[in-house]
């Protein structure tokens, strides 16, 4: 045997699952000799060698962290006082640590199943509460993509609620962030909204206006006290909606308690690092009266069935996938796990803790202020929280120089003025040194300890908050380290993450997120960097972006990439975009539908919506294809208004649909544009490509496909792929070149997770991406044979094969014995499994997707407790089991039931150990399961007081 002496890249051997031998095995079961000759069945004829997958070969873990710490080195890390919305913070150590960077946080899943996902569920009830007592306003949703986002979220809220019906127009006050007036006008545009940008002091009349948008303490630094504006609004029939930042809100009035009707902003700086732009978690708060119309997901408390208090998301029902075509709102994705981050940031410090910074990082400002003053410079505020705006005039210029000269960042407000915002980071000789930067040559500075104990605060004594903040007990309980280390590990014991189990949801693509892919988001270089800091401060992220660009256009065919987007549902939105202003620029602005099948993902039909196209819902046919004659004859009917279809490939229903290049052709020859759902991408890398058999564009769920985790529910990043004829109507932002309005607040999106993707397909390299497609593929396969034996599987292609995922249908077991997708998936769940996607796209399914991550004896135990599970339900068809009280209907069991007095016709031992190998190893479900209807009825979206946990 010879030793090869270059360094092995085992990486790809690390990512699949299957060793060799298994891979033969699972084959053999298939019937076929090779991956090759497998995917060479499933891929059809007419796409098949579409994919050029052009990327050197894979680099092993050391190597690849070495490239990629080269260009991490070339970001320049300098003191940042350019503020924005965005603030340095100190991520506690026990955060990072034990959140940020724990896979039992980072690799959960959307908690959609809540008996396994009630340590996440927690966190955000905590974030809830948080963001409610902060704003003043009763009900907070659990995260929104980025602060711009929501305030584009307030504009349409107020639209649908307001008052005044015959309006289109809505004020944003000139004192927002420009990022948030930039998302606002592209959000605007296409559904007839006039963004009317200007001065709220000089307002006179009202009456135009829908809604409002006002920014709390304003951008330039400035804290207006709003009341009266609010008063006036509200005698107009307008809603208020007011951008207000969380840690000034300690101080200061909070919105709801000034009349405002939605509070949102960003919880950034509450712990979650710069990170160039994201992600960071974005809030959304509003009244009661208004709570049933609010975006995002909720998470509210309900019972279960033992009528033991327990969390799950409220009102489901408000869902994309329910609403369709008439929802108002596509997000999907949000950011939860940066929601969970600033949650603990504030369980940690406490209300007291929080305070002591906002007064801290104000006291600083106030000083700052006055040594700048007394150098006889011109600051333009007098009331302020964190942000100065100074005159400057003539030496604004030369002052950018100096600044960056001394590795200093100023804002660039405008020729004449600079701004400067302290954060949590900053301390006294910050302030010194920004005297020394902006004092005169020779001046003498001020002396710091002299003024700070002259300068008082400088906050308005009128809007000085009066109302308590989070007296709730798990704001007050965990501020040791000892404690909070052992609240997140508690929290975390409660749910099931990829860390314990395969987590086999169709079209969410739940594979491994590695470790080596993970370590460099949280290197500083990466994470301290502002989004707006100068251009030359950040060749490393523009080498990173560029790179990844250039990977994701080999991986789909495309001729260009945007990596903005911040979520698959905002990358149909930007996708969608791209092919409005490309029928615009042809004279062809009457193209305004989108034929959508009816299998599409909610996201689909609500995000034509928001892009000012009419949907066209299009058949499926018998075998879960999109039923061309259909097609056909819609795309002829809508032949003169055709702008898009929007279609999923491989099919939502797991097949790969042998007409999808006639289908492609059908639409270019009617004059429309072809959307290509990616959330399926992880079926075609490297076999097929989307943009080389008719698409024109396409998003990517970096977080599905690319290894980026899912984070119990984000970040997630939706970047787009174009072919060149739409590369000129790809999302621009105040920064780029590119004209296009922003799609989201920062030029890169979520811009710090990018090195997770970069890392994967380095490692990977081209050969590594195309087996672990085919991996996938086989793992689908072999479930499906597996199973078909116990539970039809719904779609097939011609062959007889899936692609990457499998619906099983279970409504013939529900007319056999009463058993329902809900019992199968919670009765899943005492086998220490998580549920398969539930009843997406086929009512009464489940729909399996197990990735290529998973291994072959995690393939087979999930195998055999389906099998066992079937086994159980013939028992209720036969009677072997009561048909009310079985273990299937009761499922999923908790320790405590165990314990109390057995009533059951079932043994315990069947309860909760129908498999042996559990014995040794089993997850405890926390709750029992829990019943949403009581939940929605009583709407509890807060942490509840402990007697009303009692009283439950
Ligand atoms: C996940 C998914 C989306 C939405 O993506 P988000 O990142 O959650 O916004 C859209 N389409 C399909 C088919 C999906 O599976």
């Amino acid at each position: 045997m010879t030793t090869k002496l270059s360094t092995a890249n085992e990486f790809i051997a690390r990512h699949i699952g299957p060793r060799q031998a298994d891979e033969q095995a699972m084959l053999a079961t298939l019937g076929f000799e090779s991956l090759d000759a497998l995917s060479a069945s499933v891929i059809p004829e007419s796409i098949k060698g579409t994919s050029v997958l052009n990327l050197p070969a894979g680099q092993s873990e050391a190597d690849a962290l070495a490239s990629i710490k080269a260009i991490a080195a070339k970001n320049q890390l300098c003191k940042t006082y350019i503020g924005q919305g965005y603030y340095n913070c100190h991520t506690p150590s026990p955060i990072l640590r034990n959140l940020l960077e724990n896979p039992a946080w980072y690799t959960a899943y959307t908690p959609y199943q809540p008996e396994i996902s009630q340590g996440r569920l927690e966190a955000l009830l905590n974030f809830q509460t948080l963001i409610s007592d902060l704003s003043g306003l009763p009900i907070a949703n659990a995260s929104l993509l980025d602060e711009a986002t929501a305030a584009a979220e307030a504009m349409t809220f107020c639209k649908r609620l307001s008052k005044n019906k015959s309006s289109n127009a809505f004020f944003a006050s000139r004192h927002c962030h420009p990022q948030t007036l930039d998302v606002l006008r592209t959000r605007a545009e296409p559904l007839g909204i006039d963004v009317v940008v200007g001065d709220e002091r000089g307002l006179t009349d009202l009456s135009p206006f829908f809604g409002a948008l006002l920014q709390y303490p304003a951008s330039n630094g400035d804290v207006f006290d709003y009341r009266e504006l609010v008063e006036r609004f509200h005698a107009a029939n307008a809603l208020v909606a007011v951008a207000a930042d969380l840690l000034a809100l300690t101080l200061l009035t909070p919105p709801g308690e000034f009349g405002a009707d939605v509070a949102i902003g960003s919880a950034q700086r509450f712990g979650v690092p710069l990170g160039f732009g994201g992600p960071h978690a974005a809030y959304f708060a509003t009244r009661d009266a208004f709570k049933r119309d609010m975006p995002g997901r909720l998470v509210g408390v309900s019972v279960d069935r033992h009528g033991k208090p327990a969390l799950r998301l409220a009102m489901q029902t408000r869902e994309q996938h329910i609403r369709r075509e008439k929802a108002t709102s596509n997000i999907c994705t949000a950011q939860v796990l940066l929601a969970n981050i600033a949650s603990m940031y504030a369980v940690y410090h406490g209300p007291h803790g929080l305070t002591q910074i906002a007064q801290r990082i104000h006291q600083l400002t106030a000083i700052l202020a006055k040594g700048l003053t007394a150098l006889g410079l011109n600051v333009e505020q007098s009331e302020f929280f964190d942000t100065l705006t100074l005159h400057t005039a003539s030496k604004t210029q030369t002052l950018h120089a100096n600044a960056h000269a001394k590795h200093i960042n100023l804002r660039v407000v405008d020729d004449e003025r600079v701004g400067v915002s302290l954060d949590e980071t900053c301390g006294p000789s910050d302030v010194t040194a920004l005297w020394a930067l902006l004092a005169a040559d020779g001046q003498a500075l001020p002396d710091f300890d002299a003024l700070a104990h002259t300068v008082s605060g400088t906050l308005p004594a009128a809007l000085l908050r009066q109302s308590p903040i989070l007296s709730h007990p798990v704001f007050n309980r965990y501020h040791s380290e000892t404690e909070l280390m052992r609240y997140l590990r508690r929290l975390a014991d409660k749910d099931l993450a990829l860390d314990r189990t395969m987590i086999p949801l169709g079209s969410c693509t739940m594979k491994l997120n590695a470790a080596s892919e993970m370590i460099p988001i949280t290197w500083a270089e990466f994470g301290s960097l502002h989004p707006f800091a100068p251009v030359e401060q950040s060749q490393g992220y523009q080498q990173l972006t560029h790179e990844l660009e250039a990977m994701l256009c080999a991986a789909t065919g495309y001729d260009a990439i945007s990596l903005q987007p911040n979520a698959g549902s905002q990358g149909e939105y930007a996708g969608l975009l791209a092919i409005r202003a490309y029928h615009q620029s042809r004279g062809e602005e009457r193209r305004d539908i989108c034929l959508i099948p009816s299998s599409a993902h909610g996201t689909n039909p609500a995000t034509a919506n928001m892009a000012g196209m009419r949907v066209v819902v299009t058949a499926c046919d018998a075998r879960g294809n999109v039923d061309i004659e259909d097609l056909r004859a819609k795309a002829i009917e809508h032949s003169e208004h055709l702008a898009a279809l929007m279609i999923t490939y491989p099919s939502t229903h797991g097949v790969f649909e042998e007409g999808i290049r006639e289908i492609c052709g059908i639409i270019h020859d009617h004059g429309g544009q072809v959307y290509i759902d990616g959330a399926n991408m992880n079926a075609m890398v490297g076999l097929c490509a989307p943009g080389k058999f008719g698409g024109d564009v396409s998003h990517l769920n970096l977080h599905k496909t690319f290894c980026i985790p899912h984070g119990g529910g984000g970040p997630g990043v939706g970047p787009i792929g174009v072919k060149s004829h739409l590369t000129p109507f790809l999302p621009g932002h105040a920064s780029l070149p590119r004209k296009q309005g922003a799609v989201c607040a920062a030029p890169f999106g979520s811009a710090s997770i990018l090195p997770i993707t970069w890392m994967y397909i380095r490692m990977m390299g081209g050969e590594g991406l195309k087996r672990a497609s085919q991996m996938a593929i086989l793992n689908a396969n072999y479930i499906a044979r597996r199973l078909e034996e116990h539970f039809p599987v719904l779609y097939s292609g011609s062959n007889g094969l899936v692609a990457h995922e499998c619906i099983l249908d279970l409504r013939p077991l529900k007319d056999s014995s009463g058993i329902s997708v809900d019992d199968v998936a919670k009765r899943l769940i005492d086998f220490g499994f998580h549920a398969p996607t539930m009843s997406f796209p086929v009512a009464g399914t489940l729909m399996i997707e197990p990735t290529e991550s998973e291994s072959k004896q995690e393939l087979d135990r999930f195998c055999d407790a389906m099998i066992r599970i079937r086994e159980e339900i013939r028992a209720v068809e036969n009677g072997a089991l009561d048909k009310d009280d079985n273990p299937l209907k009761n499922a999923p069991h908790t320790a405590a039931e165990m314990v109390g007095e057995w009533t059951h016709p079932y043994s315990r031992e069947q309860a909760v150990y129908p498999v042996e190998s559990l014995i040794e190893s089993k997850y405890w479900p926390p709750v029992g399961r829990v019943d949403n209807v009581f939940g929605d009825r009583n709407l509890v979206c807060a942490c509840p007081s402990i007697e009303n946990y009692q009283e439950a």
